[in-house]
Parts: structure tokens; C-alpha cells; sequence
């Protein structure tokens, strides 16, 4: 029997954390500034339109377009080099920010820019979901 590598795991601040939280409820939230209303990902003591430091977090989407993706090889982390080739995506949500993130459902040689997808979650243990993307319906 193969021993496959532990996935490494994000850490978690208290920056980041409602993003986490919200993830591990299934929601997607956002950063966004209170004085001019942007978003921004990722999370950011300032804002980086206006450099307000008055912010909260809001429940978004979760649609989002492929912006551009690339596929890593070895050297990587035994984890990933398991799995290698390992996708890498960039998606840009409806409301702007865009997140390096993973697709889930969609084989690496089909994807396309601007294909439309939609957020789903991956819970790795009781702390961490993972903000994954499938294709939209
Ligand atoms: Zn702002």
C-alpha cells in the first residue's frame, strides 16, 4: 500500500478568518471597504482603492468566469507532486476580486477563458473547507 502525503493546510489569521468561517458554513464572503464599496481579495487591513480602514465581510455570488489557470509539475510538495500534473486556476467572481483557487468537476484540457462557473466547498478537516469552483449550471 501506497502512503499518499497529508494535504498542507491554509493558515488561518485573524485576518482571514470569517472567510474561513463563513467556507466552513458553505458561504462565500468577501471583504468589502464601508467608505467606497470595493471589494478585495485577499484579505487586507486597508483598502486598496482608498486606503479606508473601515471594512466588513458580505456574503457574495459565488459565479464567477475562468480568468486563467496554468498546471504545476514537480519539484512541489509531496502532496501535490503525487498528483501532478496539479491545475492551478484563477477565477474572477461577478463582483471583481479574483481567487487562485481549484476546479473541481472540469478535466484540465477543457478548460476555457470566460467559461462560467460556480463556488462549491471542499471540508479537509473540521477547520479548513476549501473555496473550490465547479461549472456553472
Ligand atoms: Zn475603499
Amino acid at each position: 500500500m501506497t502512503m499518499l502525503a497529508d494535504r498542507p493546510l491554509p493558515e488561518i489569521t485573524p485576518l482571514t478568518e470569517p472567510f474561513w468561517a463563513a467556507a466552513r458554513e458553505r458561504r462565500l464572503v468577501m471583504q468589502r471597504c464601508d467608505d467606497c464599496k470595493a471589494y478585495r481579495f485577499p484579505p487586507e487591513v486597508g483598502c486598496y482603492a482608498c486606503s479606508s480602514m473601515n471594512s466588513a465581510w458580505e456574503p457574495v455570488s459565488g459565479r464567477a468566469t475562468l480568468y486563467t489557470w496554468t498546471a504545476a509539475y514537480p519539484p512541489l510538495l509531496p502532496y501535490f507532486a503525487e498528483r501532478a500534473p496539479w491545475p492551478i486556476a484563477v477565477v474572477q467572481l461577478d463582483e471583481g476580486p479574483r481567487l487562485t483557487t481549484n476546479i473541481v468537476d472540469v478535466p484540465y484540457e477543457e478548460y476555457v477563458f470566460g467559461m462560467a462557473l460556480q463556488a462549491d466547498f471542499q471540508q479537509l478537516d473540521d477547520e479548513v473547507a476549501l473555496v473550490v469552483f465547479r461549472r456553472a449550471d
